[in-house]
């Protein structure tokens, strides 16, 4: 297990990418705290987490709000024995428009949740890492950061946004023993891209030098090798997780 009695915070995980990466840390022996807006998706994922033998813990949490964020890290220290060890910064929305359409409302909203939430997040558990001289906090990017996306002017800038605050932050607080590093996933089968329409996806399938869609575990598996002292190393990099989809 190599993660064994690890404490990890997974945002947005009762669906998609951090259901799947809360399933794996339990797997791989973490203590998780299953963040989600829904609550019952995320007492859904703690009771499958338990089944099979692992400990989780449930909590509703908007990382958009400082004080649900707030709430959140004192929850956990208190059901986990004052410590965190890795969060996982993944709750994430899109809500695309072309940027003559796209309203202020929706531009707004996406650079709350997937920008100010990351930081919101991060800023509530760094006291606690310092403290304890340890900690890994990886975000959820995306392969568009870099390159831009029709009708993505909300959430590009909120994925290049995580890159820069994670080089920022591996710079800060890399002598106190804390990593920070990103992954940046390619297309991921999740409800996020499940409304996508046939002959985008087409498309999409012609850039991916694998010829298919990544599954939520993909991601999950990244994310288990960064939290893990297999990447003691590693900090301040962003890991793209795509099938060959940016070459
Ligand atoms: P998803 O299936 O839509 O899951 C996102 C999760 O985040 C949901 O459980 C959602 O809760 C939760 N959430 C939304 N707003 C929240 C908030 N304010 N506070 C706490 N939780 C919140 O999406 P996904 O595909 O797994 O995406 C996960 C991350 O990967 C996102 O950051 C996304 O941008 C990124 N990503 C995904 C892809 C892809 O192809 N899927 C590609 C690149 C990057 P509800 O279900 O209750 O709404």
């Amino acid at each position: 297990m190599r993660l064994k009695d690890r404490v990890a915070i997974v945002t947005g995980a009762g669906r998609g990418i951090g259901r799947a990466t809360a399933l794996r840390f339990a797997e791989e022996g973490a203590k998780v705290v299953v963040v989600d807006v829904d609550p019952d998706e995320a007492q859904t994922v703690v009771d499958e987490i338990e089944a099979k033998g692992g400990q989780g813990f449930a909590i509703k949490v908007d990382v958009s709000s400082r004080p649900s964020v707030n709430a959140m890290v004192e929850a956990t220290l208190d059901h986990f024995g004052g410590r965190i060890d890795v969060l996982i910064n993944n709750a994430g929305i899109v809500r695309d428009a072309q940027l003559a359409k796209m309203t202020e409302q929706n531009f707004d909203l996406v650079l709350a949740i997937n920008l100010k939430g990351v930081f919101n997040c991060a800023q509530a558990v760094v006291p606690t890492m310092i403290a304890q001289g340890s900690g890994v906090i990886l975000s959820t990017s995306s392969l568009v950061a870099p390159y831009g996306n029709f009708g993505q002017t909300n959430y590009v800038a909120s994925k290049a946004g995580v890159v820069g605050m994670t080089k920022v932050w591996a710079r800060e607080l890399g002598r106190k023993g804390i990593r920070a590093n990103a992954v940046a996933p390619g297309f991921i089968e999740t409800r996020m891209t499940a409304g996508i329409p046939d002959t985008v996806v087409e498309k999409m399938l012609e850039r991916i030098a694998m010829g298919h869609f990544g599954k939520p575990e993909d991601i999950a598996n990244c994310f288990i090798w960064l939290a893990s002292d297999e990447a003691r190393y590693v900090s301040g990099q962003v890991i793209g997780v795509d099938g060959g989809a940016t070459l």
